[in-house]
C-alpha cells in the first residue's frame, strides 16, 4: 500500500533528524491518540527525542494506553508546546488530512520551518506536507502507522506497547470491525498483533466497557427523550444542550459513539448528533450507512468533512439553528436517503 519512494523519505527523515513531534487533530479519538503514541514508541525504541503533542485532552476511555501520561497538551501547556514544535527536526501529522484540524496547533505548524510527514487515511489531503502517506483505502491511521513502522524496521520493531496502541486505533475506527474492515489485510495486521501478546477483549472491555453510571444515564436520557426520528428521510437527530451536558456530569468522551446508535434501528441509514459543547458552539457528528456521504453533508452544511460513513463539523449559534440547518441538509439530500 505505502509506496518505497515514501518510505525511503521517511527513512532520510529519521536519519538527519534527532527531534521529533507527533500530532493529531482536535478533540482526538482512539485512532489519533493509539497512533500518536505508537509512532512515538516506536521513534524512541530507535534511539530517538520523540514527543506527542495533541491540541486538547483525549477521553478518559484511552487514559490507559501505554504512553499517555507523557502527552503535551497544547491547549494546557501551549508555551512547551511551542518549543518542542519549534526545536523539532520533523512533525508528524497522523490522523489529520489539512492543518486546520489541529485548531490552536495550526499557527505553530505553519510556522515551523520542519519537515511535515502526514500519515493519514482522510481522502483529499491538503498540499502542506513534504511527504504525504495518505490511504482512505486503510482502515485507520494506526494501521498505515502499522505498516510504516515494519516497512522501516520489520514486524519485529514492534513491541507490546505499540501493538496495543496501533490495535486499540484499528478497532474504534471501525466500530470494533464492523465498518470500513473488510480486506484481508487488517485481519493480517490483527494476527501480527496478538504475536505480540495483546489481549484483544480486555482493550475492548477498557475501550468500551467503561461507562460511569452517570455517563450510562446521559445515553439512556438522549435515547428516551432526545432522539427523533425522521421517518421520512430514514434519519435520526440527537441533541444535547450544554445545560443537559451540565445536567448529567458529561466528562469528555462521554458522548463519544452516542452518534451510532440510531443506526441500529431497523431502515435509518443517516444520524446527526448536535453537542453543544460550549453555549453557542455546536459540535456536529454525522454517521450513515452503506453509499451515503455524510462528509458531502458535513462539508456543505457544517463547516466540516470526514469519511463516507463518519464525519463532522462545528456550528456558531443556537441549538434551533442547528437543528434548522440539520432540515435543510434532509430536505437536499431526500432523493439519496430514500433511494
Ligand atoms: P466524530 O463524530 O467522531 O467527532 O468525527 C468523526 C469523523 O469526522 C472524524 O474522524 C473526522 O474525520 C471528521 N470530523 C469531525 N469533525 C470534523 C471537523 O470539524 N472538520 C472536518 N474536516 N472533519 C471532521
Ligand atoms: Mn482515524
Amino acid at each position: 500500500m505505502i509506496t518505497q519512494y515514501n518510505i525511503n523519505a521517511v527513512r532520510h527523515v529519521l536519519e538527519s533528524g534527532n527531534r521529533f513531534v507527533v500530532l493529531a487533530h482536535k478533540n482526538p479519538d482512539g485512532d489519533a491518540v493509539g497512533s500518536t503514541l505508537a509512532l512515538c514508541h516506536y521513534l524512541r525504541s530507535i534511539g530517538k527525542e520523540a514527543v506527542v503533542v495533541l491540541p486538547n485532552g483525549f477521553p478518559q476511555f484511552l487514559a490507559w494506553l501505554p504512553g499517555t501520561v507523557g502527552v503535551m497538551l497544547y491547549e494546557t501547556a501551549k508555551e512547551q508546546c511551542d518549543g518542542v514544535i519549534s526545536a523539532a527536526d520533523a512533525l508528524f501529522c497522523l490522523d489529520f488530512n489539512t492543518l486546520t484540524r489541529t485548531g490552536d496547533v495550526c499557527a505553530a505548524l505553519e510556522k515551523s520551518s520542519a519537515t511535515k510527514v502526514l500519515i493519514d487515511h482522510h481522502p483529499q489531503p491538503s498540499g502542506e506536507f513534504a511527504i504525504s502517506i495518505s490511504h482512505p483505502e486503510a482502515c485507520s491511521t494506526c494501521e498505515l502507522v502499522f505498516r510504516v513502522i515494519t516497512a522501516l524496521g520489520g514486524v519485529e520493531s514492534i513491541d507490546f506497547d505499540m501493538a496495543q496502541c496501533i490495535y486499540t486505533g484499528m478497532m474504534t475506527d471501525t466500530g470494533a470491525f464492523a465498518y470500513a474492515s473488510a480486506r484481508k489485510d487488517v485481519y493480517l495486521i490483527i494476527a501480527e498483533l496478538l504475536d505480540k501478546g495483546i489481549d484483544k477483549d480486555w482493550i475492548y472491555r477498557k475501550v468500551f466497557y467503561n461507562f460511569s453510571v452517570t455517563k450510562m444515564r446521559l445515553w439512556g436520557y438522549a435515547m428516551y427523550d432526545k432522539l427523533k426520528v425522521y421517518n421520512k428521510y430514514n434519519a435520526a437527530l440527537i441533541t444535547l444542550s450544554h445545560s443537559e451536558l451540565m445536567r448529567f456530569y458529561a466528562s469528555k468522551g462521554d458522548t463519544e459513539g452516542l452518534v451510532n446508535q440510531p443506526l441500529q434501528v431497523k431502515g435509518l441509514r443517516f444520524s446527526c448528533f448536535l453537542r453543544e459543547e460550549q453555549p453557542g458552539k455546536i459540535n456536529v457528528s454525522l454517521r450513515s450507512v452503506d453509499d451515503f456521504p455524510c462528509n458531502a453533508v458535513a462539508a456543505e452544511f457544517f463547516n466540516g468533512g470526514g469519511h463516507k460513513n463518519a464525519s463532522g463539523g462545528e456550528l456558531y449559534g443556537t441549538m434551533e439553528m442547528a437543528v434548522e440547518r440539520f432540515r435543510q441538509a434532509l430536505q437536499k439530500y431526500k432523493a439519496e436517503l430514500t433511494e
